[in-house]
């Protein structure tokens, strides 16, 4: 069956009405999964199944039988294990419907048909009692329902109620329990993400400064968590103001709670700093006594050699509400809040002796908006000075005394930059973000805020003047992938008739550039898996490749490949080029060719990006900043998002010992639709 949705489309703009096949979201759901990378989490699975059996023994030597609940079973990996340590019965409980059919596939094939009954449900739905789901209560609980957050996936709820329901007093738990670790750090680079820092402009008649408005420095930002690959920052990016604290700990085999409260440590610096950011990971002990631990402790904390990467479980960064000069060795609190799925962090210098249980902190809300408009790497973006400074040298050469300057990017800087580099003319923006922003720099009657979409701008909007500069970064909050910023052109193209016949638009162009990488470890989250501990689970390979395939043509998918290491494997090639000079042609854009491969390694796929050319000679990547050795390691634009397509026959390719040489593309960006259509050829 087809239903239509409507969407607009993030590169053309365009209120659209698509015909979407009613499985196109599930699909998406499966193929986008981080199923694949869980199985490829030899770590972790290793360490489950040794939770499993100890837990199993324990129960087997106490006489009694052992009766295993696995809540959110996904493939039934996790009861699989169970029965085959001896367990005598298993429920497994999930409650998406694609993925219980697939384990229910998965159980069979393995030969566990009479031990494991797979249960379609959500696990408060579940009943027990001789007409219910389970005949009886268990007496072990199996679950893996942990996001980097620990908790942001529900576990505690779910916890809550299995021991309510569903498990019976002093059960067996695998994992036994979960820690909470934090350390405080000062770091620039992360608290850019978080705060806009002042801006400088270089301008004819001296410096100006951009600053932030107190709301916005006051502010403590939103709740959602900031989770990352912590191990990709450099020691060098962040100062460590403390040693690493427990903050707090759940203990699985007994009863949970899951309402609202506060955990509240003591720290005492080791280093004098500014005090910015809490870093924080957790471990899970498999057993009572702690002896199957699993990590995610990043690199300098970790002693063990063996590391294991994945992306289903990172590292989190949490933002204080202010940043506060810390002495080393003074005497500070620190409280973390959570409620039913998030956690928030205050750092507090004294301690208030009034009453320690009423150390209420309220969860963070924004009240700047910025941090509405803004995400982390959008403020890290408007953080970047060597990017304002493309800027600001591209606007000096384009703007001149009577130039009349029209803004198009979401949450710009650009018009106050404009402003300042003396546009006398007052410079226009689209209203796409609602800042306090212009107050503050006290700009309100400096820029003329126009409350259309630029298909909708009339003379009137522009006093009847014609625009001479039109000018974006551009940048889009909509625009998940990277050719999506192509908006620009087509709102260029919209307000074709208000610009001057010689109108000079800033970027002039913008090129599409693709590379040929090997991924470090990236490419396990599409890779196919086989079997997992000994266990066939191909049936969800091939799931995850039916999905994959859904549609005619592959998707590229957006990535920080910041925190994904890869090697080039050919030099970077330019595509396509757009040229914003003129207007969005009725025809599409295409080309083919072949790129070489310069470089031995496994071909996983392509990476692709967007330049843009803002003036003659000065031009931004929003992807590939440098290949730093003859290695061949790539660095990144640490503020983008890059689009990366997986090459489905790169798994084959692995087992060649002979490489191809080159890779055949083909690229066509349809200009009805804004999509960029690509097929290889290895
Ligand atoms: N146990 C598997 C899969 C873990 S992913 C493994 O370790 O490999 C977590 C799964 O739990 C997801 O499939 C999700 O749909 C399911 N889930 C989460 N909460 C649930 C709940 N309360 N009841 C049933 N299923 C749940």
């Amino acid at each position: 069956m087809k239903t239509f949705c409507g969407r607009a489309n993030p590169t053309t703009g365009a209120m659209e009405w698509v015909e979407e096949d009613e499985n196109y979201d599930y699909h998406q759901e499966i193929a986008r999964s981080r199923y694949a990378d869980m199985l490829h989490d030899k770590d972790r699975n290793t360490k489950y199944y040794q939770g499993i059996r100890a837990a199993v023994n324990r129960v087997r030597e106490r006489g009694e039988k052992a009766i295993v609940l696995d809540i959110g079973t996904g493939t039934g990996l996790l009861s699989m294990m169970a029965a085959a340590a001896g367990a005598d019965f298993c429920y497994a409980i999930e409650v998406f419907k694609p993925m219980a059919n697939a384990a229910v596939k998965i159980v069979e094939k393995n030969g566990f048909r009479d031990k494991i009954k797979v249960i379609n449900k959500h696990s408060t739905e579940v009943t027990v009692g001789p007409d219910g789901d389970m005949q009886c209560r268990a007496n072990i609980l199996v679950t893996e329902l942990f996001d980097t957050e620990l908790i942001g996936e529900g576990a505690l709820p779910t916890y809550e109620h299995a021991h309510k329901y569903l498990v019976q007093e002093g059960c067996e738990a695998v994992p036994h329990r979960a820690t909470v670790y934090v350390q405080l750090v000062e770091s620039k680079r992360m608290w850019s993400w978080n705060k806009l820092f002042p801006v400088r402009v270089e301008a004819e008649d001296g410096e100006k400064i951009i600053v932030s408005p107190s709301e916005m420095e006051k502010c403590p930002g939103v709740p959602s968590v900031c989770d990352i690959q912590l191990n990709q920052m450099p020691s060098s990016d962040f100062t460590i103001l403390s040693d690493v604290v427990t903050m707090f700990s759940v203990d699985f085999s007994k009863p949970v709670r899951s309402a609202p409260t506060c955990y509240r440590v003591q720290l005492e610096p080791v280093k004098s700093g500014k005090a910015q950011i809490i870093l924080s990971w957790w471990d899970i002990d498999m057993d009572p006594s702690g002896t199957i631990n699993c990590t995610m402790a990043p690199y300098w904390v970790k002693s063990t050699s063996a590391f294991q990467w994945r992306d289903h479980w990172m590292q989190c960064v949490y933002f204080l509400p202010n940043e506060e000069p810390v002495l080393q060795g003074e005497q500070l609190y620190l409280t973390a809040c959570r409620d039913e799925y998030s956690v928030w962090y205050k750092l507090q210098k004294a301690r208030e002796e009034d009453n320690k249980a009423d150390v209420r902190v309220e969860s963070p809300v924004c009240r700047c908006q910025a941090h509405l408009l803004w995400n982390r790497p959008r403020f890290g973006q408007l953080n970047d000075q060597n990017r304002t400074c493309q800027y600001v040298k591209s606007l000096m050469k384009v703007l001149k005394a009577g130039s009349v300057c029209l803004c198009v990017s979401d949450g710009s800087l650009l018009p106050v930059l404009a402003h300042h580099l003396g546009a006398k003319q007052v410079p226009y923006s689209f209203h796409f973000s609602d800042l306090c922003f212009f107050k503050a720099n006290h700009l309100e009657d400096k820029i003329k805020i126009i409350e259309a979409r630029p298909e909708l701008l009339t003379s009137s909007h522009l006093e009847d003047k014609k625009i001479s500069v039109l000018v974006g970064e551009p940048f889009f909050t909509t625009s998940l992938l990277p050719w999506h910023n192509l908006y620009f052109w087509y709102a260029r193209t919209a307000v074709t008739r208000h610009l001057t016949s010689n109108v000079t638009v800033l970027p002039q162009s913008a090129s599409l550039h693709m590379m040929i990488v090997e991924f470090q470890d990236l490419w396990r989250i599409r890779s196919p898996c086989g079997t997992c501990e000994g266990f066939d689970v191909r049936t969800m390979d091939d799931m995850i490749q039916n999905s994959l395939n859904f549609r005619e043509s592959k998707e590229a998918e957006p990535h920080p490949l910041w925190e994904y290491p890869c090697k080039s494997l050919s030099d970077p090639q330019e595509l396509l080029t757009f040229d914003f000079r003129e207007t969005v042609p009725p025809h599409g854009l295409s080309t083919e060719g072949s790129v070489n491969l310069l470089r031995k390694g496994k071909s996983h796929g392509a990476v692709l990006w967007m330049e843009y050319h803002l003036a003659a000679d000065i031009s931004v990547s929003t992807g590939l900043t440098q290949i730093s050795n003859e290695k061949g390691n790539c660095e990144w634009n640490p503020h983008c998002k890059q689009a990366v397509y997986f090459f489905s026959s790169a798994i084959e390719s692995q087992t060649l010992s002979e490489f191809p040489t080159a890779v055949k593309y083909a690229i066509n960006f349809d200009t009805k639709t804004g999509e960029i259509a690509m097929d290889f050829k290895l």
